[in-house]
């Protein structure tokens, strides 16, 4: 850390500021942003007003492909494809731009946030640890978050095949998704 340029460092604490504000938990800033536990500590208190929450991130890939969190992790991964393809973009950044624009679509749709920023951190991770994979649905068309192991070719999303119970989020989640395969994100890629 000695040598590092003021302007990195600012942009590096800029980061984690972004991070904070969106929720993130600890573990997302020391696998992310290059400075001191204790700077970031300092930094989180400052920003959250609180300490950060203690303990193990309890997430494993199946959370993310049960009903209602793989049509927000899907949208959030799609999003973060589009942002990841601007030339030269930092992972961190990519990250903190497609959360931006999961919430602000949430908020324009009137929709309850499901994904928060560490679990779209851990979905990006498990996606680069080649632990998730994507698949086109055949009914829709839209990408969606699968399994490692789970078919690819007959796949079906859960919009189109759904759990009798999710009924009543039906129309929430299809807005959600219409948002995601609209023009503003295939228009951007
Ligand atoms: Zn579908």
């Amino acid at each position: 850390m000695k040598n590092r340029s003021l302007v990195g460092e600012a942009q590096e604490v800029q980061r984690a500021v972004a991070l904070i504000r969106f929720g993130a938990r600890l573990q997302v800033l020391e696998g992310e942003i290059a400075l001191s536990r204790e700077r970031l500590l300092r930094l989180y208190k400052e920003v959250a007003g609180k300490s950060p929450a203690k303990g193990m991130l309890p997430f494993s890939t199946d959370w993310f492909t049960t009903w209602q969190p793989s049509i927000h992790s899907s949208l959030f991964f799609n999003i973060y494809q589009t942002v990841k393809r601007a030339k030269g973009i930092a992972r961190v950044d990519a990250l903190i731009r497609a959360f931006g624009l999961y919430t602000e679509h949430l908020t324009i749709a009137g929709l309850p946030q499901v994904l928060t920023v560490t679990r779209a951190w851990r979905l990006v991770k498990f996606f680069d640890a080649g632990l998730l994979d994507s698949a086109p649905c055949t009914e829709c068309a839209g990408i969606f978050v699968i399994q490692k192991y789970d078919l690819k070719r007959n796949f079906v999303c859960g919009l189109c095949h759904m759990p009798a119970r999710a009924g009543k989020t039906r129309r929430a989640a299809e807005d959600a998704l219409a948002l995601d395969t609209g023009d503003a994100v295939l228009a951007a890629a």
